[in-house]
């Protein structure tokens, strides 16, 4: 699944996944869990997470290749925050075949409306957004009373960087997989439009291309 920062592929991965029964595969998921319970990978890999630099190619190669170790021969599996360039694309491709691209398209002025109005409690980490998601008292977490803060990379400026950043990255990929791969678009021009709507569109363009029942 390819969407940019903000786009909700993380939600729209979960909840495809538990609705065709296969796997989710959230490479960033992996990534933070591993450094918390530090393991052997996740001490191999908290340095370039904390100096901000992208884990090499190599290592995520390799997570994703135990991931899917585990679950061959079951249903399969969906894939969220991979492949980024296309030497993980051509990696993947010596793993498993990919058999359909989905991808959220969302224009810039509502990724930024969404993110640049995401807070976040600083104690909990609960999530709130001011405009579609209040905390009961402005500012202040409902769950545990602290303050809540605007991720630095959440800002304006900072949202359109990364989406400049996810473009570039993005489109040599699409068109690597122009042959490779059934293509899904979606189109969410709206922040209001719900979930299960996308899930919907989804599932129906899997089942157009006979890539479900
Ligand atoms: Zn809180």
């Amino acid at each position: 699944m390819f969407g940019p920062p903000g786009a909700g592929k993380g939600t729209y991965a979960s909840m495809l996944a538990s609705r065709l029964r296969i796997a989710q595969i959230s490479t960033g998921d992996i990534i933070r869990e591993e450094i918390k319970r530090n393991t052997d990978l996740g001490k191999k890999i908290v340095d370039f997470v904390n100096k901000g630099e992208l884990v090499p190619d190599d290592i995520v190669v390799e997570i994703v290749r135990e991931e899917t170790n585990k679950i061959s021969g079951k249903n399969g599996f969906i894939l969220d925050g991979y492949p980024r360039t296309i030497e993980q694309a051509k990696a993947l491709d010596c793993i498993e075949k990919i058999d359909a691209i989905i991808q959220l398209g969302v224009p810039e002025q509502v990724i930024i409306a969404r993110l640049s109005s995401r807070r976040i409690c600083m104690k909990c980490g609960a999530v709130y957004n001011i405009r579609y998601l209040k905390p009961r008292k402005e500012g202040v977490c409902d769950a545990c009373g602290r303050d809540l803060y605007q991720r630095e990379d959440d800002r304006p400026e900072v949202v359109r960087e990364r989406l400049k950043v996810y473009e570039a990255q993005t489109r040599p990929l699409i068109s690597y997989y122009r042959d490779k791969a059934e293509f899904i678009n979606i189109e969410c021009n709206s922040v209001d439009i719900p979930p299960e709507t996308i899930i919907r569109r989804i599932l129906h363009e899997l089942q157009e291309k006979d890539l479900i029942e």
